[in-house]
């Protein structure tokens, strides 16, 4: 037996959602301040090393299924991880100072744009991480996007 209060309730619920989900005022260099500051907190030695293990071999486009229904190369699995592995490359690589001078910083554009990759762009499956051959555990790092967000 279906109970219609539950449905009721959650109809109630989403009229209200406008009010619940208000965006909190903040400037563009206080939001990429605070992602920056999530992303370091989850950056840990295996991601790291998944994020230099990467040899752009393209394998794992092959497994998404945005991108085989798209062919758009910004849904590359490896490419939505591009902010954590310029943040890796710029703080705490090797040779972060190096490669500081030809590695751009991260933008609020570049959050707007990875805002659409991470929401919109990858269902958490999985199947990028089983087909590369470098071992690269991606979905992994897809998660970790989405936390920081
Ligand atoms: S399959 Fe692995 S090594 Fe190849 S591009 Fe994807 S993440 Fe990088
Ligand atoms: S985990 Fe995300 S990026 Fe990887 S194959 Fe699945 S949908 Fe694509």
């Amino acid at each position: 037996m279906i109970n219609m209060d539950v449905f009721r309730g959650f109809l109630q619920a989403i009229h209200h959602l406008p009010e619940m989900a208000q965006p909190i005022e903040m400037s563009d260099a206080e939001r990429v301040n605070k992602a920056k500051a999530v992303m370091r907190s989850k950056l840990d030695r295996s991601l790291a090393l998944d994020l230099e293990a990467c040899v752009s071999c393209g394998y794992c486009s092959e497994a998404c299924h945005y991108y085989q229904s798209t062919q758009d190369p910004k849904y590359t699995p490896s490419r939505k991880l591009d902010l954590l592995r310029r943040l890796h490359a710029r703080e705490t690589s090797a040779f972060a100072p190096i490669k500081r001078l030809y590695t751009p910083d991260i933008t609020v554009d570049d959050l707007k744009e990875w805002q659409e990759l991470c929401y919109d762009s990858c269902t958490e499956c999985g199947r990028c991480s089983m087909i590369c051959p470098m071992g690269v555990n991606t979905a992994r790092g897809e998660f970790i996007k989405l936390r920081a967000a």
